[in-house]
């Protein structure tokens, strides 16, 4: 029996993100966003749906409206898929890749100086103000090193404007991850797009005072976040937050299925920090 969804059943909301995704494909705009829950917009979509491919509109994805769409590409996943991919500790943290040392990133990224402005002149917290290379030969390292690439494959995702800010080094790995969770069919877990590129220290680990800081070197700071070299990007927020278990597969917003693709590139997945950070993937290590 595949997973049927209706306004008010039963429904796996990742299997409800599956058709809203499916449907925005189709260019049935009337979902509105992926958000996991089969609502009236949802509904009314399906009815558009049921209606164009000459079902019976009743606006529930039945057996009959599943199995049209599988025609059009829609998976439809086995009984016991989210079965075997239950609880807490799936997917289980690769032994081969660890989150990156400072000397590793800034080997890859190569070292910035930066500073901090006085807390009431900067956006958050940990905010932080990039200024040239450590070596002096870029005098603005962010005009030098961070790019803007395509990525299509996140265009459904709530607060993704179109493009990805990241490194001109990680923009390569990135591309090659949205295209493997296209291929793989996952794109409909990506709900939110929260950003790539942002300078700053790791939450919470920002110098104390609000005094700000005068020129540091990112090779002399640990505390900083892999956001500051462009080599790390957020989706899904709401649903894995900084500190929390991130949802699991078949919840709204998991995001563990995309991590063995991730992996597979190099790219190492937060949920699997001892600070757990469901959220967040990012680049291990280029080579
Ligand atoms: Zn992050």
């Amino acid at each position: 029996m595949p997973f049927l969804l209706s306004r008010g059943g039963a429904n796996v909301p990742a299997e409800v993100q599956r058709w809203q995704y499916f449907l925005l494909k189709q260019g049935i705009n009337q979902v509105g966003g992926i958000d996991a829950d089969f609502g009236l917009n949802t509904e009314t979509a399906t009815k558009f749906f049921q209606v164009r491919e000459s079902l019976t509109a009743n606006g529930k994805v039945t057996a009959a409206t599943l199995e049209r769409a599988a025609q059009l590409g829609y998976t439809i996943v086995p009984d016991d898929y989210y079965q075997r991919r239950a609880g807490t500790e799936f997917p289980r943290k690769p032994t081969n890749l660890s989150s990156p040392d400072n000397a590793t990133r800034n080997r890859d990224f190569t070292c910035f100086k930066f500073i901090q402005r006085p807390r009431d002149q900067r956006p958050d917290a940990e905010a932080i103000v990039i200024k040239e290379s450590c070596n002096g030969s870029q005098s603005d390292w962010v005009a030098a090193n961070i790019v803007t690439i395509e990525a299509p494959q996140l265009k459904f995702a709530s607060g993704f404007n179109g493009r990805v800010r990241c490194h001109a080094k990680a923009a390569p790995l990135l591309t090659k991850l949205f295209k493997k969770w296209e291929e793989e069919d996952l794109l409909h877990l990506i709900r939110t797009y929260e950003g790539c590129f942002v300078p700053r220290y790791k939450r919470n680990q920002a110098p104390g005072g609000d005094g700000g800081h005068s020129s540091k070197k990112s090779t002399d700071v640990d505390a900083l976040s892999n956001h500051s070299f462009g080599s790390a990007f957020d989706i899904n927020f709401i649903d894995n937050q900084l500190g929390h278990v991130p949802a699991e597969c078949g919840q709204r917003g998991a995001t563990r299925e995309l991590v063995a693709a991730a992996n597979s590139v190099g790219i190492f997945w937060g949920g699997h920090f001892s600070t757990r950070d469901g959220m967040h993937f990012e680049i291990s290590k280029l080579s």
